[in-house]
């Protein structure tokens, strides 16, 4: 009877203890749910929130799949296109692109796809319904929902901008070419003037004459980058393509810089038969550029190091002086259009910040790279790469 009622104990208690193990089970699928049921609740509520800026945003959006089909887009980009979002929807953006700009974009989004870029951002001409054009600052970065690659993409008008910059750019391109004609006549009538002085005995004439012949090529060249860039942002700069070598046309230049130039010690390496093709008059401009700025910005007495070699399928230019050098604040700057570094500004001597611009593109246009290595108060060294022909 003892053992029987012990039994029954051990029972009771095993199925005591059962019961609060289920009961604890069911406690804690309970509040996971609850946590799970939050969850989904704040997920919908950020998806709601993503669709009310998604659909009311004045910016045009919209979502693409692979094929590049617009699969969600908002009202703004009907209105920037002039067409209906229904209209829109499962049709590809490059439908309504400028033909100039139908390539690259593809390309940018083939690189987007095969994850060579996270995001990829450009200026695009777009054709609207009504066959006018309109500009846009496109912004695209690519995510995945559900293991599946979508595209978000925002449009920004930049119609305006783009047409005061084409107006500021006819404007600089008019003055250039007004400025050009009389001031080619002052420098003949001035080398005239220097010429009929030197005959006689007063130096003072000829030395005040020269001087004026000096402000006047420096004025010529102001003026020649100021075309020269406005070429470069209109598009317009179509180089040459000629094969030519590059060691012999460092040399040539190097060798007219040291006749002219005895205040520094310009040393040159370069290796030899190195061949390219493109516009050597343009690559030309770029060295004197360089070595221009390498002299501008040295001490006397410094010296000013030109080195060309081979590097797999390229040669590099490298120009390194010992002069004052760039602060990195301002290296990332110092291609752009009009970018002069602070001290430069009180400089008599300094051009209007266009030098290293007009190098920059040109080198991009003859499918090279420009760069540069600073350090302030040790010099810095300008070099640039251009594909040699085998
Ligand atoms: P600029 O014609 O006004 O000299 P650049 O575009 O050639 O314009 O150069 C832009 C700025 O970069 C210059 O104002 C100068 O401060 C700086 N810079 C260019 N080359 C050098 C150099 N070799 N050493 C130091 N500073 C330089």
């Amino acid at each position: 009877m003892d053992n029987t009622y012990s039994k029954l104990e051990e029972e009771n208690e095993r199925l005591r203890k059962e019961n609060e193990a289920l009961i604890a089970a069911h406690k804690d699928t309970l509040s996971r749910l609850q946590k799970r049921l939050t969850v989904e609740e704040d997920l919908k509520e950020s998806q709601e929130r993503f669709v009310t800026v998604f659909n009311e945003s004045k910016v045009a959006n919209k979502i693409i799949n692979l094929d590049l089909k617009m699969i969600q887009l908002n009202e703004a980009l009907g209105d920037l296109l002039g067409y209906s979002r229904e209209e829109l929807l499962e049709t590809c953006i490059l439908e309504y692109t400028h033909p100039d700009f139908i390539k690259y974009w593809y390309d940018l989004h083939e690189a987007l796809w095969k994850r060579e870029l996270p995001s990829f951002q450009l200026e695009a001409c777009l054709i609207r319904k009504d066959k006018r054009e309109v500009w846009c600052l496109v912004n695209t970065i690519r995510f995945k929902d559900k293991g599946e690659t979508f595209g978000y993409t925002s449009l920004v008008d930049i119609t305006g901008r783009k047409q005061l910059e084409r107006h500021k750019d006819e404007f600089i391109s008019t003055i250039s070419h007004e400025l050009k004609t009389p001031l080619t006549s002052i420098k003949s009538y001035s080398q005239l003037l220097l010429r009929y002085f030197q005959k006689l005995e007063d130096e003072k004439p000829r030395l005040m004459l020269s001087k004026m012949d000096a402000k006047v090529n420096s004025l010529t060249t102001l003026i020649k980058d100021l075309v020269m860039a406005s070429k470069i942002d209109s598009g317009k700069l179509t180089p040459r393509s000629d094969e030519y070598m590059l060691d012999s046309l460092l040399t040539e230049i190097v060798e007219e810089f040291k006749d002219t130039v005895t205040t520094r010690r310009i040393v040159l390496e370069t290796e030899k038969g190195l061949k390219t093709k493109g516009d050597k008059f343009k690559i030309a401009q770029v060295i004197e550029n360089l070595l221009t700025n390498a002299i501008k910005f040295s001490g006397e007495g410094t010296e000013v190091e030109v080195k060309l070699t081979k590097m797999e399928n390229e040669g590099i230019v490298c120009i390194k002086d010992r002069g004052r050098g760039i602060a990195e604040s301002s290296l990332t700057n110092i291609f752009e259009r009009f970018y002069k570094v602070k001290e430069a500004e009180s400089n008599q001597e300094s051009g209007m910040g266009l030098g290293l611009y007009i190098c920059k593109e040109i080198v991009k246009n003859q499918q090279g790279r420009l760069w540069v290595d600073s350090e302030v108060g040790k010099g810095s060294t300008f070099c640039f790469a251009l594909p040699l022909l085998a």
